[in-house]
């Protein structure tokens, strides 16, 4: 008779050497050889069926309901987790606007908000895992890199979970909005004279050396809390994928937990097709986009330049989970211009939608992936809009107010004085 013995909930795995550590291990990458870290759980013990209606009766309006849209999934994002801190965040939106259908060219278009989380970005889904997991091991500081999205989320969990934050970004990189947001939520605030990539390394160095909780996307816990934009926008579509989903793409982190909430899903049962994912990058900061254009033979880096400052990373961290999710999910990796995204943007606000200049990448790339015609027009499509349009108020102002010749978009604010004869006069001589 053979015994065995019973796996944990969860374990983690290193996705390059394969070697198991246990959930609650500190480490924010192998220790063995370097590789990134992949958290996995035991199947639910459950059909597919029950795991469904289980979801169903916490999405809200009934006692008991999850208010998180992330928790909600908890038996497939942490399932031993007990004491989560949570603001709540998710229950983002899936808005429809025809004038965006127009502007890329399809019939029917979703656009997943995730500008509508409490700090303005997706991030928030996976710090609120990852910030759980950080009081769960006992960590007493904990620190990120950040293009400012992650900064402005780790500042604002760690302050809730009362554990002092520690931020590094590139000194003048962070869009105002991101960085006002860290230092009100009251994070150690370092402005590094160098890139996010920089920062990257630094704070890894740090983290190893001070004994403080790493919260990059590298981190695993971050991945599982991403996964949940998948979920829930599957919950939003009855479990019926849509035929492709596309997202902007920088460190990859987001790419990665796509890929690996849909590889769970439909192991699991939840749905039984795969979307196709569309990662776009912005052309000045596409190492990605060129591995794609070579089938992957080779990684790259690049020295990062766009006005898209959240995807402005020249050597993606999470780029070999990337490849994975990319290869299972028959997707495509593509980029576009800052011409082609601020066009893209000014369209995604004048529809009253808005987003931040990152998020504009999906529909310019939709575009082109329609006008290629590797997207048809009748295929149901989820563009994911990252975040917030008030995370770069500076882009806002300059596009609308500063820039010479004024762009097609541009709508430029007129002074008066204070009497109703101006009003008159402004209003006839643009009618
Ligand atoms: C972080 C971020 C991205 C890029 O996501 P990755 O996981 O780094 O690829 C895109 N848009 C916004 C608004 C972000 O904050």
């Amino acid at each position: 008779m053979r015994f065995q013995t019973a796996r944990p909930a969860s374990w983690q795995t290193c996705i390059a050497c394969g070697n198991e550590v246990v959930e609650t291990d500190p480490h924010p990458r192998c220790v063995a050889c370097g590789g990134l870290l992949e958290i996995h759980h035991r199947p639910p013990a459950m059909s597919p069926a029950e795991l469904i209606q289980r979801f169903t009766e916490r999405r809200g309006g009934q006692p008991g309901a999850t208010p998180s849209g992330v928790w909600r999934f908890r038996d497939i994002v942490l399932p031993s987790a007990d004491s989560v801190v949570s603001h709540p965040e998710g229950n983002t939106p899936l808005l429809h606007r025809v004038a965006l259908d127009r502007w890329a060219g399809i019939d029917h278009l979703l656009l997943k908000h995730e500008g509508h989380n409490p700090t303005g970005s997706f991030k928030d889904r996976g710090m609120t895992v990852g910030v759980t997991q950080a009081r769960r091991i006992g960590a007493t500081a904990v620190a990120c890199a950040s293009t400012g999205n992650t900064s402005a989320s780790l500042a604002a969990y760690a302050a809730q979970a009362g554990l002092p934050a520690l931020v590094l970004v590139p000194a003048g990189g962070v869009a105002t909005g991101k960085l006002a947001q860290s230092l009100a939520y009251g994070a150690k605030t370092l402005l590094v004279r160098g890139d996010f990539d920089d920062c990257l390394r630094l704070v890894e160095e740090a983290s190893d050396r001070l004994g403080v909780y790493l919260l990059n996307s590298i981190n695993p816990f971050r991945i599982e809390g991403q996964k949940t934009i998948i979920l829930e926008l599957l919950q939003q579509l009855a479990w019926e994928p849509p035929d492709w989903i596309v997202l902007p793409a920088g460190n990859l982190g987001n790419t990665a937990a796509f890929g690996k909430a849909l590889r769970e899903a439909r192991e699991w049962g939840l749905i039984r097709t795969l979307p196709r994912l569309a990662a776009v990058q912005a052309a000045g900061a596409a190492p990605f986009a060129r591995s794609f254009a070579e089938g992957f033979t080779e990684r790259h880096r690049v020295k990062a330049e766009t006005v898209a400052t959240a995807i402005k990373i020249g050597n993606p961290a999470s780029y070999d989970r990337a490849v994975q999710a990319i290869i299972e999910t028959e997707g495509v990796v593509l980029a576009t211009s800052d011409a082609e995204l601020l066009e893209a943007k000014a369209a995604i606000d004048a529809s009253g939608v808005g987003c931040e200049p990152a998020s504009a990448v999906t529909l310019a790339g939709l575009r082109q992936l329609v006008r290629t015609g590797q997207v048809k027009q009748a295929d149901r499509v989820v563009a994911v809009l990252t975040g917030h349009i008030l995370k770069d108020p500076g882009l806002l102002l300059r596009y609308h107010q500063e820039i010479e010749p004024p762009p097609p978009g541009a709508n430029r604010p007129i002074e008066i004085d204070a009497d109703v004869r101006e009003i008159e006069r402004v209003l006839k001589s643009t009618a």
